[in-house]
């Protein structure tokens, strides 16, 4: 997933970075809240993980600025123990969550996965078109009799598909999905992870859709209706 961190703190969100980025995470950190509206602005990020005191415009009111305009993507308001009206005002504003300092890495991560599942539409946690599955939390994937455990790369590029089944994303959509800024992507990154990631599962698992990009196809069965688009 792409993830806008927004944290002053120096040490925090070093160490959120780092976490996140380990967890197969792309993530742009800023430092403050106009910092972050100029963000999202460029980036079309798939969650937001917002510290409430920021130097300036605090997190309540990045939040409120952002639904204002329009954004739709999962807040997590990250926010001290003592803080139960701004966590309840940052809900009432629009956040989808919150997680009170300190808390645990593994938390924050299937907190995440909660709110994708959640924002592209389905309750299970295990994405799946019925051939191709991917499971967030152990980051295994299977096709037909096969299963393996993606790298972290690897997995973040078969999440930005499954969530998205049906859908042709090009090599620009994907490197947009699984990238941060200051991370050096090479020119052939996601061909090659599409290549290694059939080497692993089968060919068949992601199709390729000359001069346009991949997908994976939608389950025979599955229906558009009452699906929501994430993308
Ligand atoms: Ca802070």
């Amino acid at each position: 997933m792409r993830i806008l961190l927004v944290e002053d703190d120096q040490m925090l969100g070093a160490a959120l970075r780092e976490a996140l980025r380990d967890a197969a995470h792309a993530v742009d950190w800023v430092h403050s809240g106009e910092a972050a509206l100029l963000a999202m602005r460029s980036t079309p990020y798939e969650a937001m993980l917002l510290d409430l005191g920021l130097p300036g415009r605090d997190g309540l009111g990045v939040l409120q600025s952002a639904r204002r305009a329009g954004y739709q993507l999962p807040v997590i308001i990250v926010t001290a123990r003592d803080g139960v009206d701004d966590r309840i005002r940052g809900l009432d504003l629009g956040a989808d969550d919150y997680l009170i300092k300190p808390f645990a890495t593994e938390e924050l991560l299937a907190r995440l996965r909660a709110v994708a599942r959640r924002k592209a539409g389905h309750a299970q946690a295990v994405l799946s078109t019925g051939t191709v599955r991917l499971d967030p939390a152990t980051r295994e994937a299977s096709f037909g009799d096969t299963t393996v455990r993606l790298s972290a790369r690897e997995y973040a590029l078969m999440y930005a598909l499954l969530l998205r089944p049906g859908a042709v994303l090009s090599r620009d959509d994907l490197e947009n999905l699984i990238y941060g800024w200051n991370e050096e992507v090479e020119s052939n990154a996601v061909e090659y992870l599409i290549h290694s990631i059939r080497r692993k599962l089968g060919a068949a698992a992601i199709k390729n859709v000359r001069g346009v990009g991949w997908v994976i196809d939608r389950a025979p069965q599955e229906t558009p209706r009452g699906r929501a688009d994430p993308a």
